[in-house]
């Protein structure tokens, strides 16, 4: 006879709601004078630490709940990575207000649809972005107020818009943080726009803390007390990445990099500041390596970087590894994914193999963490094996995975709960998870498969060649054909044969560019990532003959 548990003793342990706050509160208290650092505008870095952050972070919670900013009401910021910026992103959420961070990088048309669709009440930003607000303003009915990242004496005056320190210091009173549900929104981000209509992912506060966890595991991003992390990536990305969170609740010092993302001031930054972590996405460490070999210089305090975002080439692994000792970790997600879904560090069997084999599964987008789940399924929805040849619909679930975008009425998931990612890949026998190619970006040439990705990936590893992309041209008989199209480097020169020659032997003969042709600046999209839907648009009429 079953012996149930009476109700008053099923749940004895305690309620203890995983809200943000939690992550600066822990940080203050338990390392107070670890230092955050940021670039500032002008070149010259400030200094602060997580204590202060904290007091100044609930000095604009004040300033929030006294203009009647409650639970749930949205506040876009539109800022680079600094001290400030992550003040009021706690400032924001430990309320439980929403922090919206939009992408300055936008084109106005999408920052207005943004800001209109999340209806954000408050806009706080850089001013270097006080051009681009006075535009948005007349646009965007639902903004009350602007709020810029500066003293009083630097606030532009063309506008209404009042000083963040000015705010801050006029701000009192108690604030209370967190004690409100877990699944509460705590922060929106919208989708790059690299795939289509800007949508935005809504995230809670339990996912996003469930997404701190997860990124701390050994395997993943794992920062200690004893690390340096310098976040590349922009907070406007999701969230950066999560670090920001994850370097308060482990105590990391923080090195914000604000606008200047350049080879020079990055190395400096990374020395002067003794940066052991670093994440960012490839484009920005082409960039570090080249300004490194040019000056003949090396990382010394560096241990490892977190490299996603887009695939990262064997040539970019090699250059971290051989020449500066930096191991490269891959972590392949998504906004819609908090956004870390699968990382590259090894297992027992690949880490006791061979350079050349370990340098091939750096190259892959790596395992799923615990906390994802993950599953590449055929066209008509059936899971595929693990064989590592077999590429798929790669899909996810869990508790930091979206389940339906902000505003929409329909779940964005399968019947079994799955978030395809439109992503295209294989899982192999070890559990590496490597993209092939995007279910958009597809190029099926004759029924049959051809990774833009690779070839993009190899061709980038031409000393000429600054950026690669590939993309499908129409063909009588195949169907689609693959066209690169390439950025020299400044001053380099190639031909196409010669770069199809550089290819040879490295992919099938099949796979093999129906022709090369040259572009003198990529398009880019708003993350850097290469816009191949302006380049489908550019070579629509292309023709190989
Ligand atoms: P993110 O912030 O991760 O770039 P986006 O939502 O803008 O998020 O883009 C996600 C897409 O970027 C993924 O679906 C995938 O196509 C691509 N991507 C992200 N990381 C990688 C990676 N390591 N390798 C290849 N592609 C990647």
């Amino acid at each position: 006879m079953s012996t149930p548990i009476p109700p008053d003793q099923a749940d004895l342990m305690q309620p203890w709601a995983l809200t943000v706050d939690r992550a600066l509160t822990h940080a203050a208290r338990w390392h107070g004078d670890r230092a955050v650092v940021s670039r500032l505008a002008d070149g010259s870095l400030s200094r602060t630490n997580y204590a202060e952050i904290e007091r100044r972070a609930r000095r604009c919670s004040a300033a929030l709940l006294a203009a009647g900013i409650g639970q749930g009401d949205r506040i876009a910021t539109l800022a680079m990575n600094h001290a400030n910026h992550v003040t009021a992103w706690f400032g924001i959420m430990g309320i439980g207000a929403v922090c919206h961070t939009v992408n300055p990088r936008l084109f106005d048309e999408q920052l207005v649809y943004i800001i209109n669709h999340a209806a954000d009440r408050w806009l706080m930003a850089d001013v270097q972005f006080a051009p681009l607000v006075e535009r948005l303003l007349p646009q965007c009915p639902t903004l009350e107020r602007v709020v810029y990242f500066c003293g009083e004496a630097d606030c532009p005056t063309t506008h209404p818009a009042v000083a963040f320190d000015t705010l801050l210091a006029a701000a009192s009173g108690p604030v209370v943080w967190g004690d409100f549900d877990e699944h509460s929104p705590a922060a929106l981000c919208y989708t790059s726009g690299t795939t289509g209509h800007p949508k935005g992912v809504l995230y809670t506060h339990r996912s996003q803390m469930l997404h701190t966890l997860i990124i701390q595991s050994r395997d993943a991003v794992a920062l200690s007390a004893v690390d340096t992390v310098l976040s590349i990536v922009p907070m406007f990305h999701v969230n950066a990445w999560g670090i920001p969170f994850a370097a308060a609740t482990s105590g990391a010092r923080l090195v914000l990099p604000g606008a200047r993302l350049d080879g020079a001031s990055v190395y400096e930054l990374i020395e002067q500041e003794r940066v052991t972590v670093s994440a960012g996405v490839p484009s920005v460490w082409q960039l570090l390596l080249e300004y490194l070999a040019k000056h003949q210089l090396r990382l010394s305090a560096m241990r490892r970087v977190i490299i996603g975002g887009s695939a990262c080439p064997e040539s970019l692994i090699r250059g971290f590894q051989d020449d500066h000792g930096v191991d490269v970790i891959q972590a392949w997600g998504m906004t819609e994914m908090s956004p870390i879904g699968t990382m590259g560090a090894p297992t027992e069997r690949i880490a006791a193999a061979d350079a050349a084999t370990r340098l091939r599964y750096t190259a892959k987008q790596g395992r799923v963490l615990f906390g994802v789940d993950l599953q590449i399924t055929d066209d008509d929805g059936a899971v595929l094996a693990h064989d590592g040849h077999m590429p798929g619909h790669i899909q996810v679930k869990g508790p930091a995975v979206i389940r339906r975008y902000y505003g929409d009425d329909k779940d964005a998931v399968g019947a079994d709960g799955f978030f395809d990612s439109g992503d295209i890949g294989t899982i192999d026998v070890d559990g590496y998870m490597e993209i092939t190619d995007r279910a958009k970006d597809l190029i099926k040439s004759g029924g049959e498969w051809i990774s833009s990705v690779e070839i993009e990936n190899l061709a980038v590893g031409h000393p000429a060649v600054q950026l690669a992309a590939v993309i499908a041209i129409p063909h009588v008989r195949w169907r689609e054909r693959p066209l690169l199209v390439i950025q020299l480097k400044e001053g380099k020169t190639a031909s196409p044969k010669e770069l199809l020659t550089f290819l040879e032997g490295k992919i099938a003969r099949w796979w093999m560019p129906d022709a090369v042709v040259f572009v003198e600046h990529m398009p880019l999209g708003a993350t850097g990532k290469l816009d191949k839907k302006t380049l489908r648009v550019q070579f629509a009429e292309f023709t190989a003959d």
